[in-house]
């Protein structure tokens, strides 16, 4: 689902945008197997695995509503991924929330704000319920290897 979206990406618009949705709040990677495809070669992390791991990545968790996630870190400005040559991140590597955005080029004419939109199941709520999932299975799985092993 995530990999197709990446078709929608108006990038000649983006640059003449020069980011305006990257300095409000990072995008997140809303699709669990995708974030471990990309960073992790398709292996599952547990949540004490992935914590040790992220700093490495420059990343952060997240927590919504319970739910760790991760995902870029923030500050003042926005995206701390955002950086003087735009984001640091390979077009491939980005969020799923920042290739989900659907460009809209009437945003070029706000002094400020954004008209572009994040379409259907790609929510910040759609990424905590699809983590939501992934750590229930995780713990599970981890669960039953402790119990094979002992
Ligand atoms: S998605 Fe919208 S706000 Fe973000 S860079 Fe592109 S045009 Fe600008
Ligand atoms: S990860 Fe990249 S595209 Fe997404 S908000 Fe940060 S700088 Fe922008």
């Amino acid at each position: 689902m995530m990999k197709e979206k990446i078709g929608s990406l108006d990038l000649a618009l983006c640059r003449v945008c020069g980011g305006r949705c990257c300095t409000g709040s990072p995008g997140i990677w809303v699709d669990p197997e995708r974030f471990f495809d990309l960073f992790f070669g398709g292996d599952h992390l547990t949540l004490d695995q992935l914590r040790e791991q992220l700093p490495a990545l420059g990343l952060r968790l997240w927590t919504i509503r319970g739910v760790p996630i991760p995902a870029p870190g923030s500050r003042s400005s926005g995206c701390a991924s955002f950086g003087g040559e735009g984001c640091e991140f390979t077009v491939t590597e980005r969020p799923c929330q920042c290739l989900g955005l659907i460009p809209n080029k009437e945003t070029l004419n706000l002094d400020k704000g954004c008209l572009c939109k994040m379409p259907v199941g790609f929510s910040r709520e759609d990424g905590r319920l699809r983590w939501e999932i992934y750590w229930q299975t995780i713990n599970l799985e981890e669960h039953e290897r402790v119990t094979i092993d002992q």
